[in-house]
């Protein structure tokens, strides 16, 4: 059993905070300090470009990849690290699309997250006229699936909503329906336990800032399924994805699997207080998480439902159609948002009406889950949340 009062003494968190919004930005584990004190004085300091070799720097985007293979049932070697989420989708839409030549239709819906649809209609501007996007509504998605589907890339967890997709459901009819199928996970690894062998997905890609707490901007990670990834193209073709970057040959030789996805040179400072961040699941058991999360938000529905009706659930009641997060439509949703981030409980707002609250049960609590939501039922039902202040739209919501 995982013992999540000992993961949540592993968190920095400032004193009286409730956070509600690791599924924007995890908190700063403990150990992230020492991490990047260690990597800036004593690897950068002192080793210099020694580092590259005495530090081990060069095989850090797939020592990252081995932990979080582990959270989303990926084999050893099957993942690697870098860049932004939005360049792994791009990578993976653009190697995904080269499996099945003949077509040239992505699907994906209208809850996917904006980056992933404009990553993709960028691509496929590039690729030529004939290449389409397009994009239906969630429950649908499984009607489109024809002849014309070259990819189907979904999200699994909607990041307004929390809706989550039946992963190995739409992979087996996306297979079944010639499509090549990539899951975005930003919004499920470390949220709710993912098996990507079992559900037989191609690709997989998602980031590592939000529940795996790896810091602002640390590095996204790609899966590739182990039988393809000696067979796919990487479209963006640097020199740390060829076979022998040192041997520096002015033709371009793919490395061995999913090595072949990483592009340029490693955020090395940040991937080792991403390091640092991922020691804290070692002896976690994502059953336990799921079980706890699954606690936390149903408390939480059930206090704010029994304290306002001004505020409606927009997430699937049944919790197992739900990932690690709860959102209530509430028409000044934002400055409630914001009174409530007054009142030392953060979670965000999603335009148009979105109050979003994420769950970690790495440092969450039952007590502030309870304390949240009675704060919450009283801006709502107050009004304390209208005031200029709490009215005035920051840049990043
Ligand atoms: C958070 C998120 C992103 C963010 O992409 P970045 O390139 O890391 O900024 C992309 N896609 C989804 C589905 C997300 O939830």
């Amino acid at each position: 059993m995982t013992d999540f009062s000992n993961t949540r003494q592993q968190f920095h968190l400032p004193e009286g905070l409730v956070y509600l919004d690791g599924n924007s930005l995890g908190p700063m584990p403990k150990t992230a300090l020492a991490a990047a004190k260690r990597v800036i004085a004593d690897e950068w300091g002192e080793m210099l470009i020694g580092g590259w070799n005495k530090a081990d720097w060069m095989s850090l985007p797939m020592r990252l990849g081995e932990k979080i293979g582990r959270l989303i049932g990926a084999p050893a070697g099957s993942v690697t690290t870098g860049d932004t989420l939005s360049i792994k989708v791009y990578q993976a839409l653009a190697s995904a699309l080269e499996l099945n030549p003949g077509r040239k239709t992505v699907l994906s819906d209208n809850g996917n997250f904006p980056t992933d649809l404009y990553m993709a209609e960028g691509l496929l501007k590039s690729l030529g006229e004939d290449y389409r996007l397009k994009v239906v509504d969630p429950e649908a998605v499984a009607d489109h699936f024809d002849d014309s589907v070259a990819v189907v890339m979904l999200t699994e967890v909607d990041y307004r909503t929390g809706r989550m997709h039946d992963m190995a459901a739409i992979t087996r009819k996306a297979h079944d329906a010639g499509a090549v199928m990539i899951w975005d996970l930003a919004h499920s690894a470390g949220a709710v336990p993912v098996d990507l062998t079992a559900a037989n997905a191609d690709f997989a890609v998602g980031c590592t800032y939000k529940y795996l707490n790896g810091g602002p901007g640390a590095p996204a990670f790609i899966y590739v399924r182990p039988d393809l990834a000696d067979r796919v193209r990487p479209a963006l073709s640097g020199w740390l994805g060829h076979e022998a970057p040192f041997a520096f040959d002015l033709d371009y030789r793919p490395g061995a699997g999913v090595e072949r996805m990483r592009v340029g040179t490693p955020p090395i400072i940040q991937m080792s207080i991403l390091e640092a961040a991922l020691e804290v699941w070692d002896g976690v058991d994502m059953a336990d998480i799921r079980a706890r999360s699954i606690e936390l938000s149903q408390r939480f529905i059930e206090l704010v439902e029994a304290g306002t009706d001004k505020a409606v659930l927009a997430s699937p009641r049944d919790p197992q159609a739900r990932g690690s997060q709860v959102s209530f439509r509430f028409s000044e949703g934002y400055a409630a948002m914001q009174a409530l981030i007054a009142s030392n409980v953060v979670g965000d707002f999603r335009a148009p009406d979105i109050m979003r609250f994420g769950f970690c049960p790495l440092y969450n609590s039952v007590e502030e889950v309870e304390q949240a939501a009675g704060i919450l039922c009283e801006i709502v039902e107050t009004g304390a949340w209208d005031r200029p202040e709490f009215r005035k739209r920051q840049a990043v919501t």
